[in-house]
């Protein structure tokens, strides 16, 4: 039976029979390794490896998203446990999530681990090219490195970034440097596209994308990501907990094990990169990693759980299109609302608004919305619901 079939077909209950009976024991397992040991194979068994693509880089199925952490020991105990890749950014926490990561790896053997991080491309400034060297001299300094793994441009969202000749020109230039090791773009929307340029623009060797059950783009997000593993290019899954809860309230936690092992079901996504902020839900993510098959349970649990509304916006554009006033920014709205709902996070919610250049009258004079968003998300009440955090002074934000 080929790939595409097997995916297509987990999620109905009539493919519980083949699904694998694997189980992990109860155990903490971010407590397997001690004090700055150094990462062997001996030291960390069980957790399969996989390769990034042709950058040869092989790396546990599981990595640190560290976008959320704050605490350098839930940092520490990921890379007692076993894990070699962690993935930050240049914005996460104004910096403060990069240089946390520095302090931590900076008395750490180089070869124990890899680091990514991620700068945007802002094409429309005049100066764009200084501006996004700038940021990755900064990003370095924070991390107290001479070069990073991989340096992604991150979120591209939209088509003729990735193959813009100045980005392109700015990247190859980083690598000869030697600053950055691998080249990559981290995107959550027109991902196939995004990855067809990709391939087209012959320099990416590595895309991080946003990855999990409730796509509605799968089978063609699927084939072009096959198309980029045959051209050579590695793909890393973020966004595979679609919010980190259950519901669109927020209210209950989501089994992130299940839906780490329904993302590790396709070989050509490498590595995951959960965004873990506790003991707790390390423990979680290495008990998938250690026992990865996709299991019975997995599956009853996450097709009951497609049919929630949840809170992960799938990008689709839908609501862009059918908005009286083709708003751009709903997207990246009702990512900025999933911040703060999901990830508790209202800092890094007004953050992402800040960004967008609102003008607080987005959805002025509609008598009703017309956009059917297929998640089921009513836009005009999250975006009401949200964009008032942008008046809250920063000092009361988590
Ligand atoms: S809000 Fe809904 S319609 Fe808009 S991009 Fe997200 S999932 Fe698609
Ligand atoms: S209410 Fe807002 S999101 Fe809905 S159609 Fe009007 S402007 Fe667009």
């Amino acid at each position: 039976m080929d790939k595409q079939m097997n995916r297509r077909k987990f999620l109905s209950l009539s493919a519980l029979a083949g699904a694998g009976a694997l189980f992990a024991p109860q155990v903490a397992l971010s407590s397997v390794r001690q004090p700055d040991e150094a990462i062997t194979d001996e030291s960390t068994p069980g957790i399969p490896t996989r390769i990034l693509g042709k950058t040869g880089i092989e790396i546990p199925i599981l990595s640190m998203g560290v976008m959320r952490a704050d605490n350098p020991a839930v940092l520490r105990a990921a890379y007692r446990a076993g894990l070699t890749h962690f993935d930050t950014a240049h914005g996460y926490q104004k910096g403060k999530n990069e240089e946390m990561v520095g302090a931590f790896f900076k008395d750490k053997d180089r070869s124990t681990f890899t680091i990514a991080t991620k700068v945007p491309a802002n094409l429309q400034a005049e100066n764009f090219e200084e501006e996004y060297e700038e940021k990755l001299n900064l990003s370095l300094r924070r991390l107290q490195m001479d070069y990073v793994d991989i340096f992604y441009t991150h979120a591209v969202e939209n088509t003729g970034i990735l193959n813009d000749p100045r980005l392109v020109k700015m990247l190859t230039k980083f690598k000869e440097e030697g600053k950055i090791k691998h080249i990559g773009f981290s995107t959550h929307a027109n991902k196939p596209e995004q990855i067809d340029e990709a391939i087209a623009a012959g320099i990416y060797e590595v895309c991080l994308v946003s990855y999990n059950f409730k796509l509605d783009i799968l089978p063609e997000l699927d084939a072009a990501i096959q198309r980029g593993v045959d051209a050579g290019m590695g793909f890393v899954a973020m966004k595979t907990m679609v919010g980190g809860v259950e519901d669109a309230d927020g209210a209950q936690k989501i089994d992130g094990a299940a839906c780490l092992r329904w993302v590790w079901q396709n070989p050509n996504i490498t590595t995951a990169i959960p965004g873990f902020t506790s003991f707790d839900l390390l423990d979680n993510c290495l008990e998938a990693a250690h026992s990865p098959a996709l299991q019975e349970q997995d599956i009853r649990y996450l097709a009951q759980l497609k049919q929630n509304e949840m809170l992960y916006c799938q990008n689709c554009g839908a609501c862009v299109r059918e908005c009286r006033h083709h708003l751009a920014v709903i997207p990246a709205i009702m990512r900025a609302y999933m911040y703060n709902y999901g990830y508790k996070l209202p800092s890094m919610s007004k953050e992402t608004l800040a960004g967008l250049s609102l003008t607080g009258k987005e959805c002025d004079g509609c008598a009703s919305c017309t956009v059917r968003c297929p998640s089921g998300f009513k836009v005009a009440e999250k975006i009401a619901a949200i964009t008032p955090v942008l008046q809250v002074p920063d000092y009361f934000l988590a």
